[in-house]
């Protein structure tokens, strides 16, 4: 719901937008007799089946129950960088960097996600500049020595982004540039902001009654199935690898599959 075009979901040779693409699911499911409530699950008790979902004042009580709560990229909390979002501002170099060809961007972070994008958006992008928080990187040391050969890629360390501009414009010009040594500033013209600072996978809800990887990611075992018998898993809350629409639809319909047989061996 958040992206703008989607390029690479199968089926689409133009791309589709984002919100286009969740309607287009939403009447396919409701064909089928899907019936969907809007509102934020406040509460789960997976002590016993069967499970108990609280939606407001709504209590719900299931069976089996898959959970597909994705992951919510991190951000800095500038308030430009949430206005320009979809503007120029990204978190998402496979969705939007195919945007920025021949054009100066910015990655910021300093883990394997932001040398991976930074190292990708080389493939569009006139020159990528990654700023980093520290002068030394996080990331694994291949990830290191390929972005460090490519001379596409220059760095910016013990630096954030103080800014980005342009609010007016509505669209991103460029970036102000802190240094946090010296506490100097500068301004960087760029067409694109990509933040790569990790996602939180959406899993408080589930905190100490499903087993949660030490990143919080939901602990899958053989197909979606988590560590309670009937609630199962699917997309980017257990998979901080893949992190594509396609890849979180393909283990949704895996998860739909499990449900069913487990709720088939339930009658049996
Ligand atoms: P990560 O390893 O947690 O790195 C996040 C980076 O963002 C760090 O460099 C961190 O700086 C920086 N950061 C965090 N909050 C910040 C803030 N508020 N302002 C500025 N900078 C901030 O996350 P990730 O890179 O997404 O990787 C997540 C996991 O996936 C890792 O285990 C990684 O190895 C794996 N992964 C693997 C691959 C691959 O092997 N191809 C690709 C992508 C991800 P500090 O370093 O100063 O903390």
């Amino acid at each position: 719901m958040l992206t703008t075009m989607v390029e690479n979901f199968p089926g689409y040779r133009d791309g589709i937008l984002g919100p286009d693409l969740m309607a287009e699911m939403r009447a396919q499911a409701e064909r089928f007799g899907a019936e969907i409530i809007s509102g934020d699950v406040t509460s789960v008790d997976l002590g016993a089946a069967p499970f108990t979902l609280k939606v407001g004042d709504v209590v719900e009580q299931t069976n089996a129950l898959i959970i597909s709560t994705g992951a919510s990229a991190r951000l800095l909390g500038l308030p430009s960088e949430r206005t320009l979002m979809g503007h120029g501002v990204s978190t998402c170099a496979t969705c939007d960097g195919y945007f920025f060809r021949d054009k100066p961007i910015v990655v910021v972070g300093g883990g394997d996600s932001a040398l991976e994008e930074a190292t990708f958006l080389t493939k569009f992008a006139s020159h990528v500049t990654v700023v980093h928080r520290r002068e030394e990187l996080r990331a694994s040391k291949i990830m290191q020595d390929k972005a460090f050969a490519n001379e596409k890629i220059s760095f910016e360390w013990n630096s954030e982004l103080a800014e980005v501009k342009d609010v007016q414009e509505g669209v991103v010009t460029g970036v102000v540039l802190r240094n946090l040594k010296s506490g100097e500033t500068k301004d960087l013209a760029v067409d694109g902001v990509f933040i790569a600072i990790g996602h939180t996978p959406n899993t408080s809800l589930f905190t100490g009654q499903l087993d949660l990887n030490p990143n919080g990611y939901i602990e899958v075992g053989t197909g979606s199935r988590t560590s309670v018998a009937g609630v199962f898993a699917c997309g980017d809350v257990q998979d901080h690898v893949y992190r594509q629409a396609i890849t979180a639809a393909g283990t949704g319909c895996m998860a739909a599959i499990d449900a069913e047989r487990y709720l088939e061996s339930l009658e049996d």
